[in-house]
């Protein structure tokens, strides 16, 4: 059974039509890249899936409910975990505070026990810091950290409350090449434990690290399938190279 799967999405705006129909299907444990030109809907249909946004039309299911009219929150219970371009990293918090604050966030019972549990969230969040090689600077300030590592430190916090399915819309903007290359490492392992629907603008990066694409073309699906399926789609190809 597919972990989330939103059928039919439909957003307008005024006049205009962010989404027409789009659908996306992602299994368990796939890392699934969501791509298309600028405007085709990649970031209306992210919002839309964590309940940011409302969709005028279309259904969205997530671990076998139908979760179309859940808050944001209701989703974030269910296992749902985003990261949008806009930060969330607090820049006068520790990295430590910060993912103490990102596992806080989980539960309110968590909250009511964290005195008690102080010992086992420590633990936690030392292991997300050095997974995301952040460890040796947990007592910094994050508004100290380059770009990147605040980049690592939005994912880290957003991956804090073990989700089923994480969804990252544009997590290498603004990086180097070489932090790319780190970011692709960072997420590898996460397949072990949850889905993973990205969307980017590096095609080599997403091509690297994801099981499937879905393209998205005026706000429809214009093609979705495995990596060499899609870089073998005259279809993408023909949009690509119109627009490029
Ligand atoms: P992408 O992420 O693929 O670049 P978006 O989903 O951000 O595309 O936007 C799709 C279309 O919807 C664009 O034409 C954009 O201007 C429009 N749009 C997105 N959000 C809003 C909004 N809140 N109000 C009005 N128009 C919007
Ligand atoms: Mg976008």
């Amino acid at each position: 059974m597919a972990l989330l799967e939103a059928r039919g999405m439909k957003k307008v705006f005024g006049k205009l039509t962010a989404l027409n129909g789009a659908e996306l299907t992602v299994q368990p444990n796939e890392f699934h890249g969501l791509i298309g030109p600028n405007g085709s809907g990649k970031s209306t249909m992210m919002k839309c899936i964590a309940g940011a946004e409302v969709p005028t039309e279309g259904r969205v299911g997530f671990d076998g409910a139908d979760i179309t009219s859940a808050s944001p929150a209701e989703r974030a219970r269910a296992g749902m975990s985003l990261k949008f371009q806009i930060t969330s990293v607090l820049p006068a918090l520790t990295l430590y505070d910060n993912v103490l604050l990102a596992l806080q966030g989980q539960t309110a019972l968590s909250k009511l026990m964290f005195s008690r549990t102080r010992g086992l969230l420590h633990d936690k969040v030392m292991a997300i810091l050095e997974q995301f090689r952040l460890v040796d600077r947990a007592g910094e300030h994050a508004s100290a950290l380059s770009h990147g590592q605040q980049q690592w430190l939005e994912i880290a916090m957003a991956l804090a409350p073990e989700p089923k399915l994480l969804l990252l819309d544009e997590p290498t903007g603004g990086m180097s090449l070489e932090e790319r290359r780190v970011t692709g490492e960072l997420l590898a392992p996460i397949k072990s434990r949850c889905s993973l629907v990205i969307v980017e603008h590096d095609l080599d990066f997403i091509r690297d690290i994801c099981d499937r694409l879905t393209v998205l073309d005026q706000g429809a699906v214009l093609d979705t399938g495995t990596v060499e399926q899609i870089q073998a789609s005259p279809k993408v190809q023909e949009v690509y190279l119109r627009r490029a």
